[in-house]
């Protein structure tokens, strides 16, 4: 199965997409986090990347593409296939994917787009935390840590993205709507795009989530 998945910062795209691996074993690929991975290491590309993701703003088509790519060709991608989160995020993007899977004969079968309201998509980003050391995502209320600020999963502190501040967030979405809403037209044409209303509790989505997707 290959699918992404779309919606503004905030709309639950990686909660879902963590749900989805979960349940099938998928390789879920994100990008924020692969930048933020390469942030972390602090090589010339890390440089390069943050100075984008601080100001909100899109890191260069060509690089989050040959890294995309990089990762796509990794073995546990071609065994059970792939969820994308987080890519693509322009159209020259979207082509290059298209251009990538059409050199490879594989197809993707499903696009889900995740509909949310730009002020719940900014509370919800204003109220996540995040594990400093295995990115597991956490919101204050909606889905708190069992012990608070301690990561469930590896017990490391939790912390707030530096790009999730309401300076930031504002240029994301504005960012979003320019750059990433054609992209809902792009797969609607070849009759990929599925509408997902993510203004709601998350285990309610998931299950819309896995009937679009055909999972039992
Ligand atoms: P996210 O974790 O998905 O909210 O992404 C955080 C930041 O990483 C974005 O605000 C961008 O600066 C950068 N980023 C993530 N995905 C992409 C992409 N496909 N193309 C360009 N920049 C991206």
């Amino acid at each position: 199965m290959r699918v992404i998945l779309l919606g503004a910062p905030g709309a639950g795209k990686g909660t879902q997409g963590k749900k989805i691996q979960e349940k099938t074993g998928i390789a879920v690929l994100v990008m924020g986090n692969i930048l933020r991975e390469a942030v972390r290491s602090n090589d010339k590309i890390g440089v390069e990347v943050s100075q984008y993701i601080t100001k909100g703003e899109l890191v260069p088509d060509q690089l989050v593409t040959s890294l995309i790519v990089t990762r796509l060709q990794q073995k546990d991608c071609q065994d059970k296939g792939f969820l994308l989160d987080g890519f693509p995020r322009t159209s020259e993007q979207a082509k290059s994917l298209d251009k990538e899977m059409a050199a490879r004969k594989i197809k993707l079968d499903h696009v889900l787009y995740y509909v949310i309201p730009d002020e719940i998509a900014i509370s919800r980003i204003i109220g996540r935390r995040i594990c400093s050391n295995c990115d597991t995502v956490y919101h204050l209320q909606n889905n708190p840590p069992a012990k608070e600020n301690i990561c469930d999963v590896c017990g490391s502190k939790l912390s707030q993205r530096e790009d999730d501040n309401p300076e930031v967030i504002s240029k994301r979405l504005a960012t979003y709507y320019a750059k990433t809403t054609p992209l809902l037209q792009y797969y609607e044409k070849q009759k990929l795009l599925r509408q997902i209303p993510a203004n709601r509790p998350i285990d309610l989505i998931f299950q819309e989530t896995l009937k679009v997707l055909g999972v039992r």
